[in-house]
């Protein structure tokens, strides 16, 4: 026989941002479709349109295109396929698989007070399963009759074998009384329409799976094997909370996380590969299988992700992170589109780069570590300040500046090194005594690239100017 095409889906609900489980959920779904050779299909989910937003489903998408989770095929979405799940309700009801249910809100609402009292479980307790007056112009929803038979057994690819009584199945809504179905029900018809073969998702979903083989059954199709994920908790073990920073993805790009280094990340959440840490995209394919997920329930771990992105960031190309930089500075203003253009793919862009890349974990680290190649330092750093700008060191750099001026453009760092040592030597001074007071006027800070490659990278007259300035600051600020 012919093995079949892997076909999975990501189907988010779009009620809220796209957040770390769901992307974890469409990560497992996109890696196992690659691995596989399979396919990877989209499904919004959006049939309950109390809580709908079309701003949400396009967050989901960008996020996912951000991401580079590229599913196959147009993504589907549920509203418009109202008439497949009423045509399929209606065919349940037909073949009595379907009751209509007249029971109202209060009504339900009632029985569950009551169920409640007597210690039940809590569910419909079927009343409408036997009815057969049809009062005209009432509304109805239509109720799935839980066949009887043998407990429903599943073989879950993570947590293994489960079983639940048919008992603790109530009859579930498959078309509410507005006309839409339910997720339970909208779920199985589309997974079945597009040849699902292995629906991956939430451990949070794991009690209504017994509920879709149940409907499964019942219209005699071939459920698809089934995978859930452990939860995902916070730093104290706690269920993730809306606030949590995890829960927006798209706030990872705006503070210029590389997407590699996310995936990387959410990927660790839930599956392991012996001690690896560090995947490429291309490892992760090539390495995910379902039986390495975990079913213990995974925290997320803000140390692991901050090394995960300095490893992405020094293992991505200096000609990429020159690009996102310059956009993000363009974003912010610092420099303007031309500029941007005229530094693509120039030696000093990728020796700029180099400079900052080591130092930042972030596009946005690297943006504001990186600023003052562009604009002149706002300010000095104040402790800085206080610590390197004595009165003494005036005629050294003063000096400083007399031997750089003579200097051929582009400064090479030898050269630089060989004049500061010839100054230093004669006014008797250590590297760092002239080093920082310089580094605080070019970069206005005390911490930066190396001095020597970043006057080479400003040039020689940007250099004096900004030593100039700072001689200026010196002598006209009144003394400690
Ligand atoms: N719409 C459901 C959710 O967002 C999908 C569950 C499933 O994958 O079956 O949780």
């Amino acid at each position: 026989m012919e093995a079949r095409t892997i076909r999975v889906r990501f189907a988010p609900s779009p009620t809220g941002f796209l957040h770390l489980g769901g992307v974890r959920t469409a990560l497992y779904n996109w890696l196992f479709a690659r691995h596989e050779g399979g396919k990877f299909l989209l499904r919004i989910e959006d049939t309950d349109r109390s809580r709908h937003s079309e701003e949400a489903v396009e967050v989901i998408l960008e996020g996912l295109r951000w991401l580079g989770l590229d599913w196959d095929g147009p993504a589907i979405h549920q509203a418009e396929r109202l008439a497949l799940y009423r045509q399929a309700a209606e065919a349940m009801l037909q073949k009595a698989l379907a009751y209509r249910c007249y029971c109202t809100p209060e009504q339900l609402e009632a029985m569950r007070k009551e169920q409640q009292a007597r210690g039940e479980s809590v569910g419909y307790d079927g009343r409408c399963r036997h009815r057969t007056e049809f009062p005209e112009g009432q509304p109805y929803c239509l109720r799935f009759r839980v066949p009887e038979g043998d407990p429903i057994e599943f073989e879950d690819l993570v947590y293994g074998k489960i079983t639940v009584d048919r008992k603790e199945l109530d009859d579930l809504v498959i078309l509410k009384t507005d006309g839409f179905p339910s997720y339970n029900f909208a779920n199985v018809i589309d997974d079945s329409e597009m040849k699902i073969t292995h629906v991956i998702r939430g451990e949070d979903h794991i009690n209504n799976t017994p509920r879709q083989i149940a409907i499964y059954q019942a219209l005699q199709l071939e459920p698809p094997r089934f995978a859930h994920l452990p939860m995902i908790v916070d730093e104290n073990r706690k269920k993730l909370s809306k606030r949590h920073s995890a829960a927006n993805v798209l706030a990872y790009r705006e503070e210029g996380v590389l997407p590699e280094a996310l995936l990387n990340y959410i990927a660790k959440l839930g599956w392991g590969y012996g001690d690896q840490e560090f995947f490429t995209r291309e490892e992760l394919i090539e390495k995910f299988t379902l039986d390495r997920v975990n079913k213990a329930a995974c925290a997320i771990d803000p140390e692991k992700f901050q090394w995960l992105c300095g490893k992405h960031m020094e293992a991505a190309s200096s000609e990429r992170l020159g690009r996102l930089w310059l956009e993000r500075l363009v974003e912010q203003g610092v420099i303007g589109p031309e500029r941007r253009d005229a530094l693509l793919g120039t030696a000093w862009l990728d020796k700029a780069v180099a400079t900052l890349k080591v130092r930042a974990k972030t596009i946005a680290e690297m943006a504001a570590a990186g600023r003052f190649y562009f604009v002149l330092p706002d300010r000095y750093d104040e402790k800085g300040v206080h610590k390197f700008l004595k009165p003494g060191v005036l005629p050294a750099l003063e000096e400083l500046c007399s031997a750089l001026r003579p200097l051929e453009e582009p400064l090479a760092e030898a050269a630089l090194e060989e004049q500061f040592k010839l100054v230093l030597e004669k006014h008797d001074l250590k590297l760092l005594k002239l080093a920082q007071p310089v580094r605080i006027f070019l970069t206005g800070g005390t911490a930066s690239p190396g001095i020597f490659e970043v006057i080479s990278l400003l040039g020689k007259e940007e250099t004096l100017r900004r030593i100039e300035n700072g001689l200026e600051f010196m002598k006209t600020r009144p003394a400690e």
